[in-house]
């Protein structure tokens, strides 16, 4: 079976040995490998995998540039890469369109690291330019280590967006809300444009709970995902292929689901 991972990060070669360790302080979590691009390439392939989204977060206004540029720099063969904004920069709209002619995949949004609640107008403008562009935008959705004690994307929130931007296809990472299962129960299952990502979603849930989740949102509106290097594809899988879910379910999750969404075919 063929294994897309649609949550993956890495960092240029000159940043990846400072940059790893220090968010691996923040967040008290162990990592996997050395946060280069060509680090996880292998990864992914020697997981068995046969490709990965790439999500890039832009920290600050005046990284938009370099990042989206590494974003595209990172696209070969069955690797392909999300930009981002900084959504209150007061050039995120123009750098929108720089994405899509840059024939980036999407657009990655931390709310925690890009200090914004994700049901702030001042953000609505990059929500209406990403759906007109068609660019779907995953959140980092639930609590984040960063922000233990203000979660600035919750399952309520999300589907309050998702009811104002009907047109906007919204991935919440991490199952809907890192560590809210219940409030992601509650407020969002179901939603029509939502999808969700599997993102270290051993983290958080069993596979029971990982199962029942998944098939009452629809299995076709989940996509496999690791968070690597904060976790990997052999301790994700295990998870998932604990949900009970027959060999066709899987490969909709595992990679059907992301070649239908983003119009790729895995070679
Ligand atoms: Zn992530």
């Amino acid at each position: 079976m063929k294994i897309f991972d649609m949550h993956t990060h890495c960092f240029p070669d000159a940043l990846a040995p400072k940059a790893l360790p220090h968010l691996a302080e923040i967040s008290k979590s162990p990592y996997y490998g050395s946060g280069t691009y060509s680090d996880l390439c292998e990864k992914v392939l020697s997981a068995g995998g046969s490709g990965a989204m790439l999500l890039h977060i832009a920290t600050k206004p005046s990284q938009m540039t370099s990042v989206n540029n590494f974003a595209a720099a990172c696209q070969h063969g069955n690797f392909y890469s999300f930009g981002s904004v900084f959504p209150t920069a007061e050039n995120a709209v123009e750098e929108l369109h720089r994405i899509k002619e840059l024939g980036l995949k999407g657009v990655k949004l931390h709310p925690d690291y890009q200090f914004f609640f994700v049901n702030e107008p001042a953000v609505f403008p990059v929500y209406e330019t990403a759906a007109e562009l068609r660019l779907p935008i995953t959140f980092h959705a639930g609590r984040d280590p960063y922000s233990p004690d203000t979660v600035h994307c919750t399952p309520e929130m999300l589907a309050e967006i998702s009811a104002r931007f009907p047109t906007l296809k919204i991935i919440a990472a991490h199952m809907g809300g890192m560590e809210m299962p219940d409030e992601v129960e509650k407020h969002l299952l179901g939603c029509e444009n939502v999808y969700f990502d599997t993102a270290f979603a051993t983290r958080t849930l069993d596979p029971d709970r990982c199962g029942s989740l998944i098939r009452r949102h629809g299995i076709e509106k989940v996509f496999f995902a690791t968070d690597f290097p904060w976790s990997t594809i052999e301790k994700e899988m295990k998870l998932l292929k604990g949900c009970g879910f027959s060999g066709e379910e899987l490969e909709m999750i595992c990679h059907k689901n992301a070649e239908r969404v983003f119009g790729i075919s895995l070679v």
